[in-house]
């Protein structure tokens, strides 16, 4: 038996386990042990029966004197028992479980756990969990799983439960420890004062106290964000040694010629953020940086700054965003940017083919494009939704063999530490500034008996000459017929509650996308005043005349992905709302939604939802980035820190884990699992 031992070849689990086990992602020993509790019920006060007050919750020790069933006169079971210790004895009670004799037999030592009733003048222990105490085959320790301890409560699943688990781990843990050595080196785990694994693994499920509890999570934790560390770290160093990049020239007088010429004063964070990346720029290791900034902080003037350089230096730039109607949107301001300087900017996408200096486009750079120059720069734009190897994509078609500088670029607020923690190989520059004049978007949670009085209220901005999006619910995190559905019917109804003068167009990512383009251009010259969309519109489109953002089933995004939607708005001089409807009353969802009408910056807001559901929700959607994610805390920024100063070093002495072996194989199961979100 070791760690890749399948569960289905374990004494006492077989097919029928195994196959539910699967839907908790347990296949093997391994993953059955690092099947960790996310809480612990403290069973672990063992009063003295003579001590016990009626009311309470708690967990005695001692002896089976008696133990019967008795029949009522309904035919049904009862069965009582007198248990003592050395202070005295009580009756205990467990209704219609008469194989309970069968278990628990006179003599018997047993350990119960249940709330203490009066009856009449004596104390009965009523319906308690119980379990006979292993006092010769199991380590002192582990004498009670159930009763009587800090007993674990784990993920379950149907016809999994807790109690199932905490007997199958603790009868396998002890071989798969045997199966084991510690992989962590030792200079590590005495520098951070980490337990060994053995001690964590054994504390996780069966601890003895809280602060064993929190032993252990403080070595798992450091465990996994020491492992994606050094993942990154090592990528990181490949990247650097592998690629030679074009290291170009920086003239500081056209970059602020170019400065000069925009309408605008730039932000001093995005001064920064373009410093960062000429920086990068000038080198020939290749550039990785990812800029982040919300909606509206001015990623784009960055870019194509970027871009300008690369032209200037003869190269051709990439610039690629996830949907058609963004890469029209980009090619048409970067053309407005770089046209007086005689640069001409490209499309790429599945119907319009044009290159340029500069060619923006869709996932079909990926496929039908070739370069003619070499290409110096590509930027990826919302970067979560190109994957990793697609991006690697980019760089092929290039006639040389240098490696472009890659720019990515995200409006979802990743929190600090989960950037830290998700890309660690990359580079960081922060928009943390918006342009000054941006106004805050008036924000409701609004009850459903309310929604005529929105949809009047909608109306009657219309009538003031502005416009609106509603924002139709969504099923699937991608485009798929149901939603499309759902948005056509949603059209349907939403032409009865407004006056025949209100005109509403209807876009989704199933339309052609010349129907797109009429659909869009049509709400860009106020033609239609209410779109009607999917969420595709999310990152999508600048109409300074829209002043509400309406949004059904809000609790479905995250956080960050309402604030994203909600600065499709307040784009122009006019006062804007973006409006919540929530299908559901929960108070965690009104909770959340609330925070919304409160805060206004996105790193908050991310910040909030990684608290209140976790990092998965933070994109909206279960990001596969995390699922080798246990049980580290993501937002202990302190330890994440200390995991990757510490790969950074070890990258540095022992790139290729000479020296650790055990390590090297630990890291290498653990990067064919982990994949960055994408
Ligand atoms: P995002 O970061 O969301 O991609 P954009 O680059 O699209 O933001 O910029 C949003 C709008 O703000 C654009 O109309 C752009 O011209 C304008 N803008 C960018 N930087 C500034 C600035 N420093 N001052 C004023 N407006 C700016
Ligand atoms: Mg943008």
């Amino acid at each position: 038996m070791d760690a890749k031992t399948r569960v289905e070849n374990l004494p006492g689990i077989g097919q029928y386990y195994s196959y539910k086990l699967k839907r908790l992602e347990i296949e093997t020993l391994e993953e059955l042990i690092y099947h960790f509790p996310f809480r612990y019920d403290d069973f672990s006060q063992i009063a003295p029966i003579q001590n016990l007050t009626p009311g309470e919750k708690v967990s005695i020790q001692g002896n089976v004197w008696q133990i019967k069933n008795i029949r009522t006169r309904t035919g049904k079971f009862i069965t009582t028992a007198t248990v003592a210790d050395d202070s005295g004895t009580i009756e205990v009670i467990w209704f219609n479980q008469p194989y309970l004799t069968k278990n628990i037999k006179a003599g018997t030592p047993i350990s119960l756990s249940g709330k203490v009733e009066l009856d009449g003048h004596r104390f009965k222990l009523m319906s308690p969990q119980y379990e006979i105490i292993r006092t010769q085959t199991a380590p002192q320790d582990l004498s009670t799983l159930h009763t009587g301890r800090l007993v674990p409560v784990y993920p379950e699943t149907e016809g999994v439960t807790s109690k199932w688990l905490r007997a199958k781990i603790a009868k396998f843990l002890p071989e798969y420890l045997k199966s084991q050595k510690d992989f962590m080196p030792d200079n590590i785990i005495s520098h951070q004062k980490l337990i060994d694994l053995d001690s964590a693994l054994h504390k996780i499920h069966f601890p003895e106290n809280l602060q064993d509890v929190s032993l252990a999570r403080k070595r798992l934790g450091f465990d996994e964000l020491f492992e994606t560390q050094f993942i990154s770290a090592q990528r990181k160093e490949k990247w650097r040694n592998k690629n030679h990049a074009p290291n170009m020239k920086v003239e500081k007088g056209k970059v602020v010629e170019f400065i000069k010429s925009l309408p605008f004063k730039l932000t001093q964070a995005q001064l920064r953020a373009i410093t960062e990346i000429l920086q990068d720029m000038q080198k020939n290791i290749p550039a990785n940086r990812l800029l982040e900034g919300d909606v509206g902080s001015g990623k784009t003037v960055v870019a194509a700054t970027a871009a300008y350089i690369s032209y200037l230096n003869g190269y051709e730039t990439l610039i690629a965003a996830p949907t058609e109607i963004l890469v029209f949107q980009h090619a048409m301001t970067i053309n407005q940017l770089l046209s007086p300087f005689g640069i001409k900017t490209g499309i790429w996408t599945g119907s319009k083919k044009q290159k340029g200096d500069i060619t923006v486009g869709t996932h079909a750079l990926l496929s039908t494009f070739k370069a003619e120059k070499q290409i110096g720069l590509v930027v990826v734009d919302e970067q979560h939704r190109f994957g990793v190897a697609q991006r690697a994509k980019l760089f092929t078609g290039s006639p040389k063999q240098e490696t472009p500088h890659l720019l990515t670029m995200t409006a979802t607020p990743i929190p600090r530490t989960l950037t830290l923690t998700l890309y660690g190989d990359l580079d960081l520059s922060i928009l943390d500034e918006m342009p000054i004049g941006r106004q805050k978007i008036s924000t409701f949670v609004v009850p459903n008996k309310k929604r005529l009085d929105a949809y009047q209220f909608i109306e009657k901005q219309i009538m003031e000459g502005r416009q609106a999006f509603i924002l139709t619910p969504f099923v699937e995190p991608s485009e798929t017929m149901q939603s499309v559905k759902a948005a056509t019917v949603e059209f349907g109804k939403l032409k009865n509650h407004f006056s025949k003068k209100v005109k509403l167009g209807l876009l989704h990512g199933r339309l052609k996308s010349k129907d797109k383009e009429k659909v869009i251009g049509n709400f860009k010259a106020d033609k239609t005043n209410i779109l009607v969309t999917t969420p595709v519109v999310e990152v999508g489109i600048d109409i300074p005349n829209a002043t509400i953002m309406m949004i059904e089933s809000a609790e479905r995004f995250g956080l960050a992905q309402l604030h994203q939607l909600r600065g499709r708005v307040g784009r122009g001089e006019h006062k804007s709302y973006c409006l919540l409807f929530s299908d559901s009353q929960s108070e965690m969802s009104q909770k959340r939604l609330k925070s919304m009408e409160k805060v206004h910056v996105g790193f908050e807001l991310a910040e909030i939802d990684l608290r209140l559901r976790g990092p998965g929700e933070i994109f909206g959607f279960r990001q596969s980035g995390f699922a080798n994610l246990k049980i580290a805390d993501l937002s202990d920024e302190v330890l994440i820190s200390k995991a990757q100063a510490e790969a950074k070093k070890l990258v540095e002495n022992d790139p290729n884990l000479e020296k650790y072996p055990l390590l090297r194989e630990k890291i290498n199961t653990f990067e064919l699992e982990y994949v960055q979100p994408n």
